[in-house]
């Protein structure tokens, strides 16, 4: 007898053993069903041992699961990601089975080759045997591949060449051909590329920071490296990471046109039906190319051969509810399990990458200017000290002058910030309450086109009521301050003929609207767009030559290790959305504080000076990248027995060299959704394993069924 030793997708402790039913001959990877407590429950075997000797009753595994089995390297790298996030491995494995758990797609119509010869050849139906005999694919998917209208297809299918076959979900996705339309690089990327080639060549673990200035052609540079490294094997694939899904249409139509056939997505808006078919695609080495966002590091790759991290600076690659994670840092440990190179792609890169790039650990790849001659926009500040907006307005007169001569060349402007809603805080007149949330101690957002008052924080919502719920006061609430519909109302009353629209999270419901919305300013049928951070990302708008930052100082005020850094690199890429193609482009940033380093160095694109600069404030401080950080963040719903754990638990913190630790402190958010936070700070040298003093630390006391306890390596949110 053996014993399987199964890892379930569930925040427990460790894998649990079962043993192996006779002639079950399992292996390491297999997805089975086994019994826990009255359920059966999914999981996957991560290890077999001889059971001879055992003498405790064990369940026995009820059955395998009929889907590919996780590879090795997708189970190593669970293992590690939980390691590494202080966390149980069955909270990466959710992650990693995610795909493969939705219910199968209905069948799917294939053509397939049937072995007759067609009865005359032509180069169009070479080209569709060629195709078919490399994947199985519905007959208009087919047509797509080999470059050839239907009717090749149906003419082929009627003479019996071809014949129709439905398949569950075992339809391949069109292999891309890595010399379908390669473009001819300008001189600084065909240098970039052949240091990427001999990266991808070598077959060995390798992080390249792929730097260069907005529209200095990355995409373009990292695709040839993509092109590169499928021709390493048949069955090679890449992983293209990127940080928002309103830019993952936009790449796979590059991509689609670069190599003949489109790569698979994968993100939150994919269909679960559709997840499962690319899940399993993955594992049997059928999809080559995946474009996604954070999750898909765990999927279950057969044989990758390269990651891409796009905008590898974005924050929304720290992933901070459920299993928290960084993906950038994570793409380079799956890499290196994988042997497999990672190209980071930036023009605004973390310290934590410019500092590896610096030391040596990183290959540092640059292009210096925009590809073609575009020129880089000219970036001025507003100081609203000398020219404020009128009482109760956001546009500066010189920002309304700029906006009026755009608009008059018939060009576009883009108003930018970071702020949904209409305004962010309401206030009552009579009593000065300030309204919030019920079981949150954050502020309600006014947001006039839902008519609702919002918690950004939990996503609580109520009408906007006509009087004060603390005083009781008729009409008496105010909205204070902008959020993107307030902007957007002050600029459609200067500008009544434009053609406005928003772009947030709530005009844009999900990744379809935010592509028309993108097409629509992309083709000139908007003329002023207002918006927060998803539009301020990767997109080309040719006819854009005028961006607006309305408060270029507000990610200043969180006051968090990363607020400057952030700050200059959001400003940054927004401003680089300005002048992309032949007209020159300007941005104009409205600030109170123009004497502040970061927006001196925006002002003069001295992005060296703002990073010198920043490494030695970090450095002084022993703060990341020079030291490491982690945060204890403790919450409860009952006072009581959340103070009496947290005091148990700051008494029991190990002593260890090189390590501080602060706290426990309210945390800024100290109450949401009716449960009290508090945080600890911990900082460490570099030497130390900060992972092992974590978990050490929880080790030595037991948390009640009361009280939460999340521990966040490199925390990016001090809330
Ligand atoms: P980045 O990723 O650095 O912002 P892109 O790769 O998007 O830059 O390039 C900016 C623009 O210049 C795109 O429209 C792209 O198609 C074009 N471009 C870049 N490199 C080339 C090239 N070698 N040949 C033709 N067009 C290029």
């Amino acid at each position: 007898m053996r014993i399987a030793q199964v890892l379930i997708p569930l925040p427990l402790p460790e894998a649990f053993d079962y043993a192996e039913p006779e002639a079950m001959s399992l292996a390491v990877g297999d997805v089975v069903a086994a019994p826990l407590g009255p359920r059966l429950v999914r999981g996957v075997v991560t290890g077999l041992r001889d059971g001879a000797g055992v003498n405790r009753p064990l369940k026995l595994v009820a059955g395998r699961i009929e889907t590919p089995p996780l590879p090795p390297q997708s189970l190593a790298f669970v293992e590690w990601a939980a390691r590494y996030a202080v966390d149980q491995p069955g909270q990466p494995l959710a992650i990693a089975l995610r795909g493969s758990t939705a219910p199968k797609e209905r069948p799917q119509r294939v053509a397939q080759l049937t072995g007759k010869a067609p009865a005359r050849m032509t180069p169009a139906r070479e080209r569709v045997l060629a195709a078919a005999a490399g994947a199985e694919l519905a007959p208009a998917a087919l047509a797509r591949a080999a470059g050839v209208s239907a009717g090749v297809v149906s003419a082929l299918i009627a003479d019996g060449v071809l014949a129709e076959a439905f398949r569950e979900t075992a339809v391949d996705f069109a292999p891309p051909d890595p010399e379908h339309a390669r473009p001819t690089l300008n001189p600084s990327q065909a240098a970039a590329l052949t240091e990427l080639e001999r990266l991808v060549a070598s077959d060995r673990f390798g992080v390249a920071l792929l730097d260069g200035v907005t529209g200095s052609g990355k995409t373009e540079v990292y695709l040839e490296a993509a092109a590169a490294a499928l021709r390493r094997a048949p069955d090679a694939q890449v992983l293209i990471l990127l940080p928002e899904i309103a830019l993952t249409e936009a790449v796979i139509a590059r991509i689609a046109a670069r190599f003949g056939a489109e790569p698979a997505a994968w993100h939150s808006g994919v269909a679960p039906q559709r997840r499962r078919r690319v899940w399993e695609a993955v594992a049997r080495g059928k999809c080559r190319i995946v474009v996604g966002a954070r999750s898909a590091l765990f999927l279950p790759f057969a044989k990758l051969r390269l990651i891409v991290v796009d905008e590898e600076h974005d924050g929304s690659y720290k992933q901070e509810d459920g299993f928290i994670y960084q993906a950038r840092d994570l793409a380079v440990a799956r890499a290196k399990l994988g042997d497999a190179p990672v190209v980071l792609a930036s023009a605004t890169p973390s310290l934590e990458t410019l500092w590896n790039a610096e030391t040596g650990r990183y290959r540092w790849l640059r292009l210096a200017s925009r590809h073609g001659g575009a020129l880089l926009p000219t970036i001025s500040l507003v100081d609203l000290r000398a020219s404020p907006p009128e009482p109760g307005r956001w546009l500066s007169p010189p920002l309304i002058i700029a906006m009026k001569e755009a608009l008059t060349r018939g060009e576009q402007a883009l108003l930018f910030l970071n702020r949904r809603g209409y305004a962010p805080v309401v206030l009552c007149r009579a009593c000065g309450e300030r309204l919030s949330a019920p079981d949150s101690d954050s502020w309600l957002v006014e947001h006039r086109y839902s008519g609702r008052l919002v918690c950004h924080l939990t996503g609580f919502s109520m009408p906007k009521p006509d009087r004060c719920p603390h005083c009781g006061a008729k009409q008496s609430l105010v909205s204070v301050g902008p959020g993107v519909e307030r902007v957007e109302e002050e600029a459609r009353e200067l500008f009544p003929d434009a053609r406005l629209a928003v772009f947030s999270s709530d005009t844009v419901a999900g990744p379809d609207a935010a592509r028309e919305l993108i097409a629509a300013m992309a083709e000139g049928e908007i003329d002023i767009l207002v918006a927060t951070q998803g539009a301020a990302k990767g997109h080309n708008f040719p006819n854009l030559t005028l961006v607006g930052v309305v408060d270029a100082d507000l990610g200043l005020r969180g006051g968090d290790l990363r607020a400057a850094e952030r700050t200059f690199q959001l400003l940054a890429q927004v401003a680089g959305r300005a002048g992309r193609w032949q007209k020159p482009g300007r941005a104009l940033l409205q600030t109170w504080a123009p004497e502040h380093p970061v927006m001196q160095a925006l002002a003069a694109q001295d992005r060296d000076a703002f990073v010198a600069l920043e490494m030695a404030e970090r450095e002084a401080a022993g703060l990341p990248p020079f030291g490491r950080l982690a945060a204890v963040i403790v919450s409860g719903s009952d006072a009581a027995a959340l103070d009496g754990f947290v005091r148990d638990f700051a008494a029991a913190a190990p002593n260890a060299e090189g390590v501080d630790v602060f706290g426990p402190a309210d945390a800024p958010f100290s109450l949401v959704r009716g449960r009290r936070r508090k945080r600890f700070l911990v900082r460490a040298d570099r030497a130390v394993d900060l992972q092992a003093f974590l978990a050490a630390w929880r080790a030595r006391t037991k948390v009640p069924g009361s009280v939460r306890l999340t521990i966040d390596v490199d925390p990016y949110s001090f809330l």
